[in-house]
């Protein structure tokens, strides 16, 4: 038997060749599944040492990794001369609902504010304004999503103003209103129907809240718009 050394050659490098391109798609998805997956499979630090151990450790990872790419570099030194977010986005603080991940943005795209239940006080109302008009974004998202605790707790004490005392009432007190107008309807998910109050009342109330966020939407340059995050299929459904 002859053997054809070229085409046995061939069949060695295209067998490597489809190895290597394994894998890379193997790097690449779990590359990707990193990013993806929610750190909450992790195991929780035991107390604030581990804790801010588990914190400096995410900084120096990320540190390497910037010190290895040429672009990162470039990037971080565009960003701290200044930032140009596109969005503003008004968020709860649950850990599972991270708006640049839910959103796949990065450093410099969103103005996020943050508190539990995503309601919108004056100095909330402030970094929004602020967001707008010496940031220059041109939208503002009022994210909601399921499961909120914050709106669970407003159910509560929607029922038992007792529920709740002190900073955590105040917390979640403006929520109210958005149960009591849901529960009209006698909705099968009251949590999910008030989520949903919730951010169309904060979306209704930013725009005429302050002149310069009402001025832009009149004229065009800036949209206001809710939206509802699954955190169960990861969705995000975007309403007026
Ligand atoms: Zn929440």
């Amino acid at each position: 038997m002859i053997l054809d050394f070229a085409a046995v050659w061939q069949a060695i490098a295209l067998a490597a060749g489809l190895v290597a391109l394994g894998a890379v798609a193997a790097l690449l998805w779990t590359r990707r599944g990193l990013v993806v997956a929610p750190p909450a499979v992790r195991k929780r630090p035991s107390g604030p040492e581990e804790s801010l151990a588990r914190l400096e450790h995410g900084v120096e990872r990320r540190a390497m990794g910037a010190r290895l790419s040429r672009e990162r570099r470039t990037q971080l030194a565009e960003l701290a001369r200044q930032q140009q977010p596109f969005a503003v986005l008004v968020g709860c603080s649950d850990s599972r609902v991270a708006p640049e991940l839910i959103f796949g943005c990065g450093l410099g795209d969103l103005f996020v504010v943050r508190v539990a239940g995503n309601t919108v006080g004056e100095r909330g109302l402030g970094s929004v304004v602020y967001g707008v008009t010496v940031l220059g974004a041109s939208l503002v998202v009022v994210l909601g999503h399921a499961r909120c605790g914050a709106v669970e707790a407003a159910t509560r004490l929607a029922e038992d103003d007792d529920a709740l005392t002190g900073a955590l009432k105040e917390t979640i007190r403006p929520i109210v209103p958005a149960v009591l107008k849901a529960k009209l309807d006698n909705p099968p998910d009251l949590i999910t129907a008030a989520v949903h109050e919730n951010v169309r009342s904060i979306v209704e109330r930013l725009k005429v809240a302050a002149p310069e966020l009402a001025e832009r939407v009149a004229d065009g340059r800036l949209k206001i718009v809710g939206a509802y995050y699954d955190l169960l299929t990861g969705d995000v459904e975007f309403f007026a």
